[in-house]
């Protein structure tokens, strides 16, 4: 386990900050007016990426690549690039590295802006999303649910990560708010299907994975692993009772398309290395392919909160991302295995993350147990599913010696439906 690495921008070295040296995660940033710009987080300021190439304190060869707002044409390249970026920009900021930064006050004034106040856009241009099933025990606690405890794992589940393609269109991030949707339900005890607001809207706790160097044609599991630029926090909202009456054969649609909320900053692969940790045991071998080759996880702490309208947050749940069953990299071989060219910017949902406990599940349906165990809160009320006015949120943290490895927040408040779409008055 590695230890703080101190800089020279004071906010950076609390053990409390998810911003430390050791992090520098990547975001899109703007201050009132301005154009959004790329920005590194580092304590409580954002180091502005897009002046610093500008003034040529960080520079790659060839074309530039800040002039847009968006991480894409960085992560587009090979890993060794990302790496050389880093290290760049760790010697910029660190105690004992270069002056350059540190020793020029009017540079330094431009280039650091306070967070506070600067408003936060998605990081990177989604090109695809992908949104897998891989954690055993949301995956048992919902198909004990909707199939019963016979069949709760499909057969191929111990074999393959199972994914369906999502929506790239509907990725958003956090803090935009998430409108309920309508769709077709029918329950099961309902005679036929009615067109209504969803009375089942759910989140899922996931991590996003997020593709850097494309790739096309088959790539191995260890190949794969060095295509991921990096991860955020994801929360899939789930329109439930749209899912139970659509889901079969071919898997969720309009259930999951109304909106997928990330967090604002990359956290880089690299910022995570040392957290490293071990899939779980294998109940049968995995085939060749998708074999695991050293610790693929990595041990982040994640947890849930919510805050009804005009109340405060609670956290309803609490997991950590070294419980899922397949990583990022076995999920994005398996993307490939059929020829399936992967690009740049392509997002994979890992699946909801949940743990043993009750406590543990990253959705409401699994919380509630499908609406037969209410959550009780602490601020008084019971929550079944998400309500209006409610404003979701997760968190995520990997903790070292005297310092976190943050990704910032992952939040989105519930509107009320609006009326009737297809209604002419
Ligand atoms: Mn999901």
């Amino acid at each position: 386990m590695s230890d703080l690495h101190l800089s020279w921008v004071e906010s950076a070295n609390s053990a409390e900050t998810p911003f430390p040296l050791n992090n520098l995660p990547y975001g899109v940033f703007s201050v009132g007016d301005g154009l959004p710009r790329c920005g590194v987080a580092i304590g409580e300021m954002i180091l502005d990426a897009t002046l610093l190439e500008g003034e040529g304190l960080i520079r790659m060869d060839g074309a530039p690549l800040f002039d847009a707002p968006s991480w894409n044409k960085l992560m587009s390249r090979p890993r060794a690039d990302w790496d050389a970026l880093r290290a760049r920009l760790i010697d910029l900021l660190a105690q004992d590295g270069d002056p350059a930064l540190k020793d020029n006050a009017d540079l330094r004034a431009r280039a650091l802006v306070p967070m506070e106040g600067a408003r936060l856009h998605m990081p990177f241009a989604v090109a695809e999303y992908t949104d897998f099933y891989a954690g055993r025990h949301h995956a048992s606690n919902v198909g004990t649910m909707f199939r019963g405890p016979e069949n709760a794992l499909p057969p191929n589940w111990l074999h393959i990560p199972i994914g369906y393609n999502g929506r790239a269109s509907s990725v958003v991030v956090s803090g935009t708010e998430i409108r309920r949707p309508w769709g077709q339900l029918k329950g099961p005890n309902d005679d036929a299907p009615r067109f209504a607001p969803s009375q089942r809207f759910d989140i899922e706790l996931e991590m996003g994975a997020i593709v850097g160097t494309p790739s096309d044609g088959p790539i191995t599991v260890d190949e794969a692993d060095s295509h991921i630029f990096g991860y955020v926090l994801l929360n899939d909202w789930s329109a439930r009772d749209i899912q139970a009456w659509e889901y079969q054969p071919l898997g969720p649609f309009q259930a999951k398309a109304t909106a997928t909320t990330i967090s604002p900053w990359i956290v880089t692969a690299a910022a995570l290395e040392p957290f490293r940790a071990d899939t779980p045991a294998r109940e049968v071998e995995l085939l060749p392919h998708l074999r695991d080759c050293g610790p693929m996880l990595y041990d982040i702490d994640l947890s849930v909160t919510l805050a009804p309208e005009g109340g405060q947050a609670e956290e309803i749940a609490r997991t950590n991302y070294a419980e899922m069953y397949y990583s990022a990299a076995q999920q994005l071989a398996h993307h490939t295995t059929c020829g399936c060219p992967m690009r740049t910017g392509d997002l994979l949902g890992s699946g909801t993350v949940s743990g043993p406990e009750r406590g543990n599940r990253g959705s409401l349906l699994e919380l509630s147990w499908g609406g037969k165990e209410p959550l009780e809160l602490s601020g008084g009320g019971t929550r079944s599913f998400i309500e209006d006015g409610d404003t979701l949120g997760l968190h995520g943290a990997a903790r070292g010696n005297g310092f976190t490895v943050g990704f910032g927040p992952c939040t989105g408040k519930v509107l009320p439906a609006l009326p009737d779409p297809y209604a002419r008055g």
